[in-house]
């Protein structure tokens, strides 16, 4: 459990992240490793802000003298309307992560940094099932298609997969059911690890080879159930690692100590 504040009550520093729920983030502890890394004397905490509240949290951590911000789940799209620019990635999919609060700029380093992380997996093709139509699964969505994967979404609230796919006018096929079929990866983009509920994935279906992805880290039960039936899975750590370290570089301007980011999550 990371210690944690209410967005009112935020205690002097210069970078937060903020969601609801926060307590599960290990974001706090892999920016003081980075800061510690580099020798920069400078403070990262984790904020609760429920959704509703992102405008009124910015402007009062921008008055506190906040430099900057990451935003998790489930404000990720509240916080794009709560930005003045937006980045091109950002602004097509509707999905901030990262505001610097001078001039509130909001960009996603979610769907970069997710392929960021792909380039080191044994993943056989190119044929995906993206669980999810959250924040989270529109930026890694929005990431595969324009790398050419073939996408195939399913999301509990159909209508939500479909909005998604309309949005990001990318080519994916909104499915009813988490049938694996012939994917070479399925990532779960959904938060239902973050409370312990399982995926109805038929993980016995699984070709030989296929990878699975949760973005939430930890033996979620999604991987547990994946490991189980001999399939290779990856937790939400590289990806935190790689979004975080593609914001160090922007709010910071100089190379993310990645390694110590690492090391930082114990
Ligand atoms: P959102 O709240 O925007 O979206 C939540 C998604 O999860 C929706 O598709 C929702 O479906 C689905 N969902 C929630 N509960 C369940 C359930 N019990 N069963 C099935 N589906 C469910 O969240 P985000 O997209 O921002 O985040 C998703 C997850 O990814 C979070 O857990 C977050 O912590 C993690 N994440 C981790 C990162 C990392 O660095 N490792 C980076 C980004 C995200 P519906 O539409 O039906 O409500």
């Amino acid at each position: 459990m990371t210690e944690w504040y209410e967005w009112a009550e935020a205690p002097p520093a210069d970078f937060a992240v903020i969601g609801d729920p926060i307590s599960h983030s290990l974001s706090p502890r892999m920016w003081q490793a980075a800061f510690s890394e580099t020798g920069l004397d400078l403070r990262y905490v984790a904020l609760r802000v429920p959704a509703g509240k992102v405008e009124p949290a910015l402007l009062h951590l921008d008055g506190l003298g906040y430099q900057a911000v990451n935003v998790t789940v489930p404000l990720k799209a509240e916080a794009c309307l709560a930005c003045a620019s937006l980045e091109d990635f950002a602004r097509r999919s509707a999905a901030v992560n990262a505001i610097l609060l001078k001039g509130r700029v909001g960009r996603n380093t979610d769907g970069p940094g997710f392929l960021d992380t792909l380039s080191d997996l044994p993943v056989r093709g190119r044929n995906v099932l993206l669980l999810g139509a959250g924040g989270s699964a529109r930026s890694v969505a929005l990431a595969l298609a324009s790398e050419g994967y073939n996408l195939r979404v399913f999301n509990r609230t159909r209508v939500r997969a479909e909005e998604m796919v309309r949005d990001l006018q990318i080519d994916a096929k909104v499915v009813d059911a988490p049938a694996l079929l012939d994917a070479h990866l399925i990532v779960n983009a959904t938060s239902a690890s973050l409370t312990g509920s399982p995926v109805p994935v038929r993980f016995e279906e699984a070709a030989p080879g296929t990878v699975a992805y949760d973005l939430v880290y930890g033996d979620t039960p999604f991987l547990k159930s994946a490991r189980e039936h001999g399939l290779l899975g990856v937790d939400g750590r590289a990806l935190l690692v790689a979004q975080g370290a593609r914001a160090f570089a922007w709010w910071l301007h100089r190379d993310p100590p990645r390694a110590a980011m690492e090391a930082g999550l114990g």
